[in-house]
């Protein structure tokens, strides 16, 4: 008998990566196997993200796209099988419907439009009913009929997020935010900040030494706020769970060799957080932290609890203890109030940070949130400001870059490069892209390789040795 397949769309953040990835486990453990197309997969699971509204429009999209799949599964008359020419060849001999199941932000904050204005979607399941995965297995193995989901547990932490197959991974260590920034959803459908104890993050990472992972991004919603259950009970905070982490990977001689951590917010990024990456090689001289924005006036509207001089002296003092260190950030443009002065304080900060790159966004009103209820900047000006941001952070990426060439840096060798089948593509330490002549064998190591030069956002280099 063939094996039942499932298939994942995911969108949004390193969470939902890591929480698909998570419930992939699931089916893998089941016996299922992955399908590469949705047509005919036997369940198609969709991970949602809330964070701006273009998302949720291009996913509410989809949707319409998976009710007309589902129709041309289930042999219903009218159904339409045009741009479905694989499902209608697929249900030639009969019907064989899909189970489509919605997870993630838009599940949790949309669970009852969801269940009334959508009911082709078989399971909505939100963030704190993912562990409900293994009964919906179950109920479509046995061809049962859909069951309602209590969404009203506490969130649990999934044993394993890895990709299968994968060298680096993600690692949750903490979920949901206390933060209330004015413009964001988060705190509203991931709910309160709750940290995973250590004992079940040392396990995941002894399965992930058995995996042969090479490195790891420890993720939540802010990260350095963690505060979790000790091995003796006693709370550990971020910088703890760093070293314990360092000390754990070195006597089991674990095959993790660098370790990420993001998002990080700056007023929890304390002295003993620096001091930890500049004493552990093992953590990455790479630090994701999150500005959003250069002026204090916006900052302070933004509810981020930091001014911008307090953040330059975080960056001074990061770049003082650790003087090799890459540092990128989130840049968000058009925030209710902005000035025209706010913008250049914004452009000023990032010339003096020189960030190696930035997620850049226009700012986006999400409903529920006390940001979305101020006077709006109008859109076109919202997205010239972020025009302007871009073209400076691409010169500053450049730069950074350029600086490099020459050097010997060491890179984790991930794949084939797409460009030329007698290349690899890895990673560095900063998490820069680099391509070189290489033997395949080498995929999954981590090598030395000097930089030649630069293309686009992409080193050339030459393979030095091991
Ligand atoms: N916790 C992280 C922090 O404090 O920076 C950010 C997590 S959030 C999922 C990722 C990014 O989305 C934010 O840094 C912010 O720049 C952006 N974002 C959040 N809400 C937004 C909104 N309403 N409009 C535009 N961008 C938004
Ligand atoms: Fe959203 Fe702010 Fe929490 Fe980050 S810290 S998830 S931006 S509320």
């Amino acid at each position: 008998m063939n094996k039942k397949t499932y298939f994942f769309e995911t969108y949004g953040c390193e969470m939902n990566i890591a929480e698909s990835a998570a419930v992939e486990q699931l089916f893998i453990a089941r016996g299922w196997e992955k399908s590469e197309s949705a047509q005919t997969a036997d369940v198609a699971v969709i991970n949602t993200c809330s964070i701006r509204e273009t998302a949720e429009n291009r996913i509410l999209g989809r949707l319409g796209w998976f009710n007309g799949l589902k129709a041309v599964r289930e042999c219903r008359p009218g159904a339409k099988s045009k741009m479905l020419e694989e499902a209608a060849e697929y249900v030639r001999n009969g019907a064989k419907p899909l189970t489509l199941i919605v997870m993630g932000c838009m599940a949790e904050r949309l669970l009852t439009s969801f269940q009334k204005d959508y009911p082709f979607i078989d399971y909505v399941v939100g963030t704190y009913a993912k562990h409900h995965f293994s009964e919906i297995i179950s109920a479509v193995e046995e061809g049962r009929k859909p069951f309602q989901i209590d969404d009203s547990e506490k969130y649990r932490f999934a044993s394993l997020s890895a990709e299968p197959g994968a060298f680096s991974t993600f690692v949750p260590i903490m979920h949901g935010c206390n933060n209330f920034c004015t413009y964001c959803i988060v705190p509203y459908v991931r709910g309160r900040e709750i940290s995973r104890p250590v004992e079940q993050i040392l396990q995941e990472l002894d399965t992930l030494k058995k995996l042969k992972v090479r490195e790891i991004t420890l993720i939540g919603q802010n990260v350095n706020s963690y505060q979790g259950a000790g091995l003796d009970g006693a709370t550990v905070n971020f910088a703890g769970l760093l070293r314990i982490i360092a000390d754990h990977l070195r006597k089991t001689e674990s095959t993790i060799r660098w370790v990420r951590f993001m998002s990080s917010h700056p007023k929890d990024f304390t002295d003993d957080v620096i001091d930890v990456i500049a004493s552990e090689p093992v953590i990455c001289r790479h630090i994701h932290l999150p500005v959003q924005n250069g002026s204090t006036a916006v900052l302070k509207a933004m509810n981020r609890r930091y001014t911008r001089e307090q953040y330059l002296e975080l960056v001074s003092k990061i770049k003082a203890k650790i003087p090799e260190v890459s540092l990128t950030t989130d840049i968000m443009m058009g925030f209710p109030g902005e000035t025209e002065e706010d913008v250049e304080q914004t452009l000023d900060l990032m010339k003096q940070v020189k960030y190696e790159s930035a997620m850049m966004y226009f700012y986006n009103p999400r409903e529920g949130t006390p940001a979305a209820k101020m006077e709006q900047i109008p859109e076109e000006v919202r997205k010239e400001r972020l025009q302007r941001v871009i073209d400076l952070q691409l010169q500053h990426t450049q730069e950074r870059m350029k600086e490099r060439v020459g050097n010997t840096v060491l890179v984790l060798a991930e794949g084939v490069s797409r460009d030329s089948d007698e290349e690899l593509l890895g990673q560095t330490e900063q998490h820069e892209k680099i391509a070189f002549r290489a033997d395949r064998k080498l995929i999954g190591s981590f090598v030395n390789v000097k930089i030649t030069q630069l293309n686009g956002n992409t080193f050339k280099g030459e393979l030095i040795g091991p």
